[in-house]
């Protein structure tokens, strides 16, 4: 084939792709828009994960009429007049590329009136072309409706997750927006169902109890004022007591100006900042916001605008790690810390249900902690934990006796009955920083290949790469913190192991293989909270005696029996 330009239509889907990947993206550059439109109010309303609708309404400056059809030309931008100005961006967009990209995948209607005139307009346009144009009454602001996305790009669509999948990826734009802006309102919907939504009162910790409920919203500690730093670099913001951590460094938000960016350098240095104050393998929660002259920043690097250049990344750096393990160490000894802390491990949540049997003691000293004679509904006894032996085994007392619990054979069962719950709606699946190419044998990878629908809904975005190699974009969020290389070889033997099996069994392979990666290993010491919640989470599975692979996950000794040995009897 000889070299030709493109059409006009093909050059601008290609150009889309680069802007909107998902939905997700359109809210995120449609709510970007709004926040530059100085709104108060920003409502978002989802359909179908996005594929079929999202609207997003605000209350802000508005479009004059003159130059809604300009909107949408590609580069065209209030935001910005000369290279010069791309020093010192103070807006989040400046490329003048949403509208026209999103418009060339959707269709779109554009309603929108500037706050000096009298009359609004309203645009249609399908696959980027005007198709109508009125004028409209409508109070001042904007309201952008896209349907259909990717109607006319078929392979796009086809590439789209689940419902589940893509609406997770709209609540966090939203909620990271509702973060930096915390004086204006979200309110967003999924089919017609109210979902998040954050005051506007200004008060960062709000939206905090918002995003993450009452109880860690007020664990927080807020990043104290540092005037001595002697920077140009400010961080505010709130990070976990150390009490409170996860299996994975998904925690921990990063805005810079405002802009929420992904930086796994910084979020190393909020890691650095716990060093020695959490247990191995995990991680910390924070939420920080960094501010610094905006010549001091590029954040023209990415199309989406995700990733930032620093003038000076080693300063900034430092100054991140010192604000918050200053606001650590100064404050984790008031009372936050000693809030219970949510059991985080992947499948277990914290539950109120059974208060430590100490806080029992220590209010009715006289009444011996009674051991409910009670059971769960998968017939498992209800447990109270005393404490964990090896690291490996946790051991709990029940109505006759006492049970050691294998942590890693119990975490497998939890993870595994979780994902079979999960598997129709899709896995919830996390993508990578930085998508890894992995080598595969030729064989190994035809078998990835013709798995990669079942995978997908496990969790897994694959792409072929070339020869036998897969460019792993995404993996089951249970294993984001895993080496995607080890990962794919170890379902890549699962789907071998499981050959000749119906597609049912072969799928049950990876998911045993994908819970014995997530779950938590013998070795790990666990906190009490932890050991509760995983107990907790044991006794709510079907078939909590045995881990996926049919190894017993406790071990019961009867009273009679202890006593048999101690020669009682
Ligand atoms: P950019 O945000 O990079 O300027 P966009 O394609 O997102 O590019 O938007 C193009 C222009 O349309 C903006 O510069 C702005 O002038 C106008 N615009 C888009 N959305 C809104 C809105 N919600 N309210 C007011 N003006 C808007
Ligand atoms: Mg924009």
């Amino acid at each position: 084939m000889g070299i030709r330009i493109l059409s006009p239509e093909v050059a601008s889907q290609i150009a889309a792709g680069e802007v909107v990947e998902r939905p997700a993206s359109v809210v995120k550059e449609l709510v970007e828009n709004s926040i530059d439109a100085d709104a108060r109010e920003i409502r978002v309303e989802v359909g179908q994960g996005g594929r079929r609708l999202i609207r997003v309404t605000d209350d802000g400056c508005g479009v004059p009429a003159a130059e809604a059809e300009l909107a949408f030309h590609r580069h065209s931008t209030s935001k910005l007049a000369s290279a010069e100005d791309l020093n010192h961006i103070t807006t989040l967009g400046f490329r003048g590329e949403a509208l026209a990209s999103i418009a060339a995948v959707s269709r779109v209607t554009f309603l929108t009136r500037a706050a000096e005139e009298e009359a609004g307009t309203l645009l249609r346009l399908e696959g980027g072309r005007v198709v109508a144009r009125r004028p409209v009454g409508r109070p001042p602001g904007t309201t952008v409706t896209v349907e259909d996305l990717f109607y006319n790009v078929p392979a796009r669509r086809k590439f789209l997750r689940s419902e589940a999948t893509e609406r997770r990826h709209i609540d966090a734009w939203v909620t990271r927006y509702a973060l930096a802006y915390p004086h204006l309102r979200f309110a967003l919907t999924h089919d017609g169902r109210e979902g998040f939504h954050s005051p506007g009162s200004g008060d960062l910790r709000d939206v905090l109890v918002a995003v993450h409920g009452v109880k860690t919203g007020a664990a927080l500690l807020e990043i104290p004022e540092d005037p001595g730093s002697g920077s140009s670099i400010r961080v505010r913001g709130f990070v976990g007591p150390p009490s409170l951590h996860r299996g994975d460094r998904g925690g921990i938000t990063l805005f810079v100006n405002g802009r929420w960016i992904q930086d796994a350098r910084l979020a190393y240095a909020v890691i650095q900042a716990y060093h020695t104050l959490l247990p191995t393998g995990r991680y910390p929660v924070a939420t920080i916001f960094i501010s610094l002259p905006p010549e001091e920043v590029d954040v023209n690097v990415h199309p989406a605008k995700a990733e930032v250049r620093f003038q000076d990344g080693n300063e900034v750096f430092r100054v991140v790690q010192r604000a918050v393990r200053r606001s650590v160490l100064e404050q984790a000894h008031i009372p936050a810390a000693s809030l219970p802390a949510s059991p985080t491990w992947p499948g277990f949540r914290p539950s109120d249900r059974r208060p430590p049997v100490w806080a029992a003691q220590a209010q009715e000293p006289a009444v011996q902690p009674a051991l409910p004679p009670r059971e769960a509904p998968s017939g498992m006894p209800l447990l109270r934990v005393v404490g964990q032996v090896g690291a490996a085994y946790i051991i709990a007392e029940g109505p006759d006796g006492l049970y050691l619990i294998d942590q890693h054979a119990a975490h497998e069962r939890v993870l595994y009955e979780r994902m079979m719950a999960q598997r129709e709606e899709g896995v919830p699946s996390q993508g990578l920083l930085e998508p890894e190419p992995v080598d595969l044998s030729p064989e190994t990878a035809g078998l990835v290949e013709a798995h990669r629908e079942s995978l997908r809904r496990l969790g897994f975005e694959l792409e072929p790469f070339g020869g036998s190699t897969f460019l792993v974009r995404a993996l089951p969020a249970v294993l984001a913190h895993a080496r995607a290389a080890e990962v794919l070889a170890d379902v890549a033997r699962a789907l071998q192991e499981g050959r000749s099996q119906v597609a049912e069994e072969t799928e049950q392979a990876v998911m045993r293989r994908v819970c014995k990666q997530a779950a938590v290993k013998a070795g790990q010491v666990l906190t009490r909270e932890e050991m509760e919640g995983l107990v907790q989470a044991l006794e709510r599975c079907a078939s909590p005696r045995t881990c996926p692979h049919g190894r017993p996950t406790m071990i019961h000794i009867s009273v009679a029996q202890l006593a048999r040995e101690f020669g009682r009897e």
